[in-house]
């Protein structure tokens, strides 16, 4: 019998979560961000879900191929462009829309030979300051851009630093619209964050097209402050397990490595098939005093001790209060995502109690867990 640990990604939360992200920009086209690995949830296994979508985005030619393989015919964007001039092959080869955020890559361009000209996304470095032309470099980049043979039609682009907190977009915006105007081409400037909270009454916001990422994984980029429930997402990914063994404490009797949790009481533990050799984070139970949250038969507790290579331990205490019975051996547990019982336990909630965000957690999941695509939701 194979380890019973199990990744179940939820097509039909994928198709809801692209449908909710359409409906806050009914106007924009959206990309479907699928950069590392669909957010780890495999390009394969979310392809059939999102090809709803206008295009798909990445980094990785690899990844392009892939898709390409899969039968996608509609647009590719790679969002950091061309690595090196090869590059520029792999994007005539497979049709890529590529961005342009610096020099060399224009460099490379004019160099190129192509039969059919490139669709290009010149990037602005509106504040971000990761990748882009600055606001005064903006402008003659673009000219010189239009001037090649080897480019089709400019679209513009930029990134916020903030589209999911406190400081907001609208200096960044500035700084786009300053540089862009009158700059023709199609826009492109929000993320999830970006199209949860400022496009929707926004029409330069929501602009030409969107880049959804992580609200498409149904966790709001914004957490605590907004949750799945505010803004109608969905999880995508059940991270589910067994527990494998129970221990029966008495007070003062220790768990796991470096004998961190101390038993109050009288009380059971549950050794669950889970550790961070499968991407669970170790410094789950770190953050917060309450511990990470974990549904056992449905039941929420928390992990308790250390979290090992491949085991962790959980309290049943609340388990036993809930059921009036211990759970028995190869009972279920939901690391993040639904229960069999309905039950969900939000991956938001568990990136936030270990110190981290959903997309570490999902980029995370370890090559060594099966996945499985459910077509269907569980009732
Ligand atoms: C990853 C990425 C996105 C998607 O971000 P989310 O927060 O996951 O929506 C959008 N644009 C660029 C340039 C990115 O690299």
């Amino acid at each position: 019998m194979p380890r019973p640990i199990l990744a179940t990604i939820h097509s039909d939360a994928l198709r809801h979560n692209l449908s909710r992200t359409r409906a806050q920009v009914p106007n924009a086209r959206v990309w479907a961000v699928v950069k590392a690995n669909a957010y780890g949830h495999g390009i394969e296994n979310v392809y059939d879900a999102l090809r709803g979508a206008d295009g798909f985005a990445l980094l990785d030619i690899a990844e392009a191929q892939r898709l390409r393989q899969l039968g996608w015919r509609g647009p590719i964007l790679l969002l950091e462009g061309a690595f090196e001039l090869r590059d520029l092959e792999w994007c005539s080869r497979l049709d890529l829309w590529h961005t342009v955020h610096c020099a060399e890559q224009i460099d490379w361009l004019a160099t190129h030979k192509t039969q059919v000209p490139h669709r290009v996304f010149l990037k602005l470095n509106s504040g971000m300051n990761r990748l882009g032309f600055k606001p005064d470099a903006y402008r003659s980049a673009w000219t010189r851009l239009n001037a090649l043979p080897q480019v089709d039609e400019i679209s513009l682009m930029t990134h916020f630093s903030d589209a999911d907190g406190a400081r907001g977009i609208a200096h960044q915006m500035a700084v786009f619209d300053a540089a862009s105007t009158d700059l023709a081409g199609a826009r492109t400037v929000s993320n999830s964050a970006a199209v949860l909270r400022h496009a929707p009454n926004a029409p330069t916001v929501a602009a030409d097209w969107v880049r959804a990422g992580i609200a498409l994984y149904g966790s709001a980029p914004d957490f605590p402050h907004g949750d799945a429930a505010l803004w109608d997402l969905q999880p995508t990914m059940t991270l589910s397990a067994q527990l494998l063994a129970l221990q029966h404490l008495a007070p003062g009797d220790t768990v796991g490595y470096g004998s961190t949790f101390v038993a109050p009481e009288t009380m059971a533990i549950g050794v669950v098939s889970c550790g961070y050799a499968d991407g669970y984070p170790r410094h789950a139970n770190g953050a917060l005093d309450a511990g990470t949250p974990v549904l056992v038969d449905g039941i929420r507790t928390r992990v308790v001790g250390r979290v090992s290579m491949d085991m962790l331990t959980v309290d049943l205490r609340p388990v036993v209060a809930a059921r009036g019975a211990l759970p028995a051996m190869g009972a279920e547990v939901v690391l993040w995502g639904r229960s069999a019982s309905g039950a969900v336990l939000l991956i938001d909630e568990v990136a936030y109690a270990s110190g981290t965000v959903a997309y570490e957690l999902m980029c995370a999941i370890a090559p060594r867990v099966p996945v499985q695509v459910a077509a269907v939701d569980q009732p």
